[in-house]
């Protein structure tokens, strides 16, 4: 295939992904899903579709296999964020381009990955036959929460895997993890009396400021990562009370938390919730760091493949960002990752989203080499 030909058809096969609607919330991602699922299936894979509730679809399809290596897995996302209250300037479906960028909601964040995953696939379809293969893992619901992967996790369906790619934006930047993350909302009860005879109440407010002050004082009391630095504590809400004449019966907060390797996340609930005290816990969010020592053996061909794409030998970067993959370690248990996609990190979320054609197109050439070196 020429580089011009794999360069259009990266453009139109993430063109025609982008118009799909799968903003999330809702979601909706059951027409994209059998989109990509469908085309797989031309191309020869066996295609498994997962809901975890009405048309919040994700795809995995899986082809070649052998007895003597596990498979590669390569992962993306469906749904995209919202607009945003800010008015585009481009289409944010049709797939408009402007020089080397071409536009739209989830552009970068990330069709443009998913694109390259599946030109990747096709250009290896018939060479798979009796290798390790590979399997495809398209997720719904990953923004806000990881939800779609956390239910694919629990099914049957993931099977086995000895290495990821995750294809978020990095500007096809070799990536070794990010951080892991714990979200919880921690709730203060009290109880009411009128706000002119406060003795015969308990503040709620009181309880959860004195938890603040903890909070802000918590040492983790872990050394930093060579790569990822501190874990980091921010209270991002707070919630109290009805009306000013009152004593409040109750209060919430809710904390997150971005922990780093090493880390016992459940060891971490725990010295918490001693150090608060009287509150109930609702943990919303519990998703371990993930991380690949650069001089893992397949890292180190990763970033020997992404070399030439970057310029320079990459060195040990994290994401800034959550991804699938902390709930595909579940079942992929340990297996090295690298996030690594054509997208442009800086570009997710934003109005005017784009990527760039001429990134999209190499990241279709590093998959493909990523798939070929691991089934030769
Ligand atoms: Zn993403």
């Amino acid at each position: 295939m020429s580089n011009a030909n794999s360069n259009a058809d990266a453009v139109a096969v993430t063109r025609s992904l982008l118009q799909f609607d799968t903003i999330n919330p809702p979601g909706r991602e059951r027409d994209c899903a059998r989109y990509a699922g469908a085309m797989l299936q031309e191309w020869g894979f066996k295609v498994d579709y997962h809901e975890y509730a009405d048309s919040r679809t994700s795809v995995v399809a899986r082809l070649g296999g052998s007895d003597r290596k596990k498979p590669l897995c390569l992962t993306g996302h469906l749904d995209i964020v919202p607009l945003g209250a800010r008015p585009w300037s481009k289409d944010p479906f049709s797939g408009e381009t402007d020089g080397d960028k071409l536009y739209g909601r989830g552009a970068s964040d990330m069709k443009a990955g998913v694109a390259a995953i599946l030109l990747a696939c096709r250009a290896m379809s018939g060479k798979l036959g009796s290798t390790p293969g590979i399997v495809v893992v398209l997720t719904a619901a990953e923004e806000g929460g990881c939800i779609g992967s956390r239910h694919l996790a629990q099914t049957q369906l993931l099977g086995k895997a000895g290495a990821m790619v995750v294809g978020e934006p990095t500007s096809n930047y070799p990536l070794v993890g990010h951080k892991g993350s714990v979200k919880f909302h921690a709730s203060f009860k009290g109880v009411g009396a009128h706000g002119s005879m406060p003795e015969l109440g308990v503040n709620a407010i009181y309880k959860a400021a004195k938890a603040l002050d903890k909070l802000e004082q918590f040492d983790f009391n872990v050394s930093a990562h060579k790569v990822m630095g501190k874990p980091t504590l921010n209270v991002g809400t707070i919630e109290g009370g009805n009306t000013v004449n009152a004593v409040p019966d109750s209060a919430r907060i809710g904390v997150d938390i971005r922990t780093v390797p090493g880390m016992n996340h459940e060891e971490l609930l725990s010295r918490l919730k001693k150090l608060i005290g009287d509150a109930e816990f609702d943990v919303f969010s519990n998703l371990p760091p993930v991380w690949t020592a650069p001089d893992d053996d397949w890292m180190r061909r990763v970033f020997e493949i992404c070399q030439p794409y970057v310029g320079e030998a990459p060195q040990a970067r994290t994401a800034p960002y959550m991804t699938d993959a902390a709930n595909l370690l579940k079942v992929y248990a340990g297996v090295p990752t690298v996030v690594l996609g054509p997208g442009e990190a800086a570009m997710a979320h934003q109005t005017d989203e784009y990527c760039s054609m001429e990134r999209l197109r190499q990241s279709v050439e590093i998959y493909e080499k990523i798939i070929r070196d691991w089934c030769a």
